[in-house]
């Protein structure tokens, strides 16, 4: 299904007025999942009206149109609609009684030349404009030659968004699932890259005119890619989708970590699973998200296998408490954070003290209660023990306080999902 917006007024031609309808309607049509094909803008003239609406109808199986539903000489819509599709103005008693309300309301009495605004061409159904004097028109046009839908709203952009919330939304939503089936979503998960970088390796992913759409959102780091595509059936979504996820695992396949409601925490929970391998975690001044993310994981699950694969974690507020927790004493710290063998030695300790498969040990310099004041990026390293495997990395990250805390844990996370494939495949 595709679209077609035209906008309608002299002051739109002559550049007095911006037209700002054209670019709201795209874009909500965008988001059902229509595609808007061509914009058109026209004066106040019936026989450019009338071209307009045939040639949008031929070409679209939705077209909206703005403007000209007033009630003086130069609001031709009606008339154009009439015109264009051989359907005379009848005169629509509610919607009548409705403009007359709305004066009595305002202690006016209406004038006469308001009764054109309930004029209505034959079998449409009315819009209505709770609002605004001005009911929209929406006309189903088949015949032999032609198949689309007219919907008319007036200019007035207030009166024109409510009309299309209230009434537009659902109107199409029920033409398009009769047609091309409920919308339906997929959603890819990334973590380790930045927004603008997903847009840097796929340049045309977002555009809104492509079928299928795909949007993005970032959570706490994490990347989100949802693809939506209207399908029958689950099948059809999938080949309708398919090529889109393929472009987007060639451009950063090494980043997807899951897809749907999946979290870091459930993919690294698989992959452990699957290898019959368990983790368990010590984070040193980051808080303690690792520890939590995951054991609400086995909660939601429900999982009452003992033990799951997460076996359990330590959190240290500095990294001088973590060392008096390996050593029983506090050790003065090494002067430099690589040749420090904090890190190792907290990964292996994970293993030992929790009979666990896998050990993440992840910490910060300074400690997260100082997060608050820094601006400066924090040095943070990250080790992971498996058996004779180890890896020590050192990264530096900056941020808000809030996000900080879940990105250095997605970090941590992330190590292990990628090290598991390699280290335990
Ligand atoms: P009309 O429905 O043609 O009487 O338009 C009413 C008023 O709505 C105009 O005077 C404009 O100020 C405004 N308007 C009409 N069309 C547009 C448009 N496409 N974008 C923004 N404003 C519009
Ligand atoms: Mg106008």
């Amino acid at each position: 299904m595709q679209a077609e917006v035209i906008s309608i007024g002299d002051e739109l031609t002559s550049g007095q007025r911006l037209d700002t309808n054209t670019q709201w309607l795209s874009q909500q049509l965008g988001d059902l999942g229509i595609p808007t094909i061509r914009h058109t803008t026209v004066g106040d003239d019936l026989s450019g009206n009338v071209e307009a609406l045939r040639l949008a109808a031929q070409r679209a199986d939705v077209v909206v149109c703005t403007g000209g539903l007033g009630p003086t000489q130069d609001d031709l819509t009606r008339q154009a609609i009439a015109d264009a599709f051989g359907r005379p103005l009848a005169l629509d008693e509610a919607s009548l009684a409705h403009i007359r309300e709305l004066f009595a309301r305002r202690k006016r009495e209406m004038p006469e030349r308001n009764r054109t605004q309930a004029m209505i061409p034959a079998g449409s159904q009315v819009i209505p404009n709770p609002h605004g004097s001005a009911p929209g028109i929406d006309l189903a046009i088949e015949t032999e030659s032609l198949a689309s839908r007219i919907f008319a709203l007036p200019g007035v952009p207030a009166e024109m968004k409510q009309m299309w919330h209230e009434t537009l939304v659902q109107r199409l939503e029920k033409a398009l699932s009769r047609k091309q089936g409920r919308l339906r979503y997929h959603a890819i998960k990334l973590f380790g890259i930045g927004e603008s970088d997903v847009e840097v390796k796929l340049p045309h992913l977002i555009d809104r005119q492509r079928v299928p759409t795909v949007g993005i959102t970032v959570s706490r780091a994490t990347i989100t890619l949802r693809i939506a595509a209207r399908a029958h059936g689950d099948e059809e979504f999938q080949k309708l989708i398919s090529p889109t996820i393929a472009e987007i695992e060639e451009a950063v396949g090494e980043l997807i970590f899951g897809q749907g409601q999946d979290e870091l925490e459930h993919a690294v929970l698989r992959h452990l699973e699957q290898r019959g391998f368990t983790l368990a975690t010590v984070e040193v001044g980051a808080g303690s998200w690792v520890c939590d993310w995951m054991q609400k994981c086995v909660e939601m699950n429900e999982r009452t296998i003992a033990p799951g694969p997460y076996v359990g974690g330590i959190a240290f507020p500095t990294p001088e408490l973590a060392r008096r927790w390996l050593s029983g004493s506090s050790a003065p710290p090494t002067a430099s954070l690589e040749s420090d063998p904090l890190w190792s030695t907290l990964a292996r300790q994970a293993c030992d003290r929790f009979q666990a498969d896998v050990g993440l040990a992840l910490g910060v310099y300074p400690s997260v209660g100082q997060m608050e004041q820094a601006s400066q990026p924090f040095d943070l390293v990250f080790a992971m023990a498996a058996g004779e495997h180890l890896h020590v990395e050192q990264r530096s990250m900056g941020g808000h306080p809030d996000v900080l805390g879940p990105r250095i844990a997605k970090t941590g996370l992330d190590i292990v999902r990628k090290r598991l494939k390699g280290w335990l495949a």
